[in-house]
């Protein structure tokens, strides 16, 4: 195979305790720390992976959103990949704009191969790479725990509620990752020296000919309800006349 696109959102670091804004319009991410979305790490350390082991000559890492999203590019070729692509916006992107965008890179670049997340961390859509795989007209597979390939053929392990399911399809392909695909390495000092060098191609959106108009509108954001405090009870009484009282039992 020859080349793997690795989708890479920037989104709050999983760390962080997220803060509503006062007026509910979204959250605070002013002066907050900001990184890969967890599970496109994960996307990422397997294309490498799947190079390195021989089965693939190229890792692209591709972001669409605002200047800033180059940060985390360049942690992305410091972890590795060999070129950056960053599809720039001031505009928010919603799951199916960031699949018109992909299917015109994958157009441009030519990929055998699409790994993302399968889902971000900030909005929990989980809609991209289905969305990708639709449009593009490829097959897909979802939630992988393991990804093996063989003669133009992908073979994904699924995680599904009864267990794993393995499914075989046809290259090019869209995965999606799970958290248990793998352990994202550590990026060291020299591999970020080195990314400083690595290409990192800016391509204005508009310059794409897509069609970003979103569509939805986010009418508020309220923080989760505040946990209320534990009681401590003395015995078994104590517990069952607690809950009575709460009128549980
Ligand atoms: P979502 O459908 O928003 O839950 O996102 C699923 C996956 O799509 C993410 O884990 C990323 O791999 C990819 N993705 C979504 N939005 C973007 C974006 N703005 N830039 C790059 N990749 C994205």
């Amino acid at each position: 195979m020859e080349k793997i696109m690795v989708a890479v959102k920037r989104v709050v670091d999983y760390n962080v305790r997220v803060r509503v804004k006062p007026d509910g319009s979204g959250v605070v991410t002013d002066g907050v720390k900001m990184s890969i979305n967890p599970f496109d790490e994960i996307a990422l350390e397997e294309a490498l992976r799947i190079r390195e082991r021989g089965d693939a000559s190229e890792v692209i890492v591709v972001s669409i959103g605002s200047t800033e999203c180059q940060q985390q590019l360049r942690t992305g070729l410091a972890m590795g990949a060999d070129r950056a692509i960053l599809v720039e916006t001031s505009q928010a992107v919603e799951p199916l704009a960031a699949a018109r965008v992909l299917l015109k890179l994958i157009e441009r670049e030519g990929a055998d191969l699409v790994i993302l997340g399968k889902q971000a961390i900030d909005d929990d859509n989980s809609q991209t790479g289905q969305m990708l795989a639709a449009l593009w007209e490829r097959p897909q597979a979802t939630f992988a725990s393991a990804i093996e390939f063989a003669e133009g053929k992908a073979t994904v392990t699924r995680e599904v509620d009864a267990g794993l399911e393995v499914i075989e399809v046809d290259l090019p392909a869209v995965v999606t990752t799970d958290l248990r695909l793998n352990e994202p390495r550590y990026v060291k000092l020299p591999d970020i020296m080195k990314a400083k060098k690595k290409p990192l191609e800016n391509i204005a959106i508009a310059d794409l000919d897509v069609v970003i108009d979103p569509q939805f509108k986010v009418t508020n954001f309220a923080p989760p309800e505040q946990r209320q405090k534990g009681v401590m009870v003395e015995d078994v009484a104590g517990l069952v006349k607690a809950l009575k009282d709460k009128g549980l039992v």
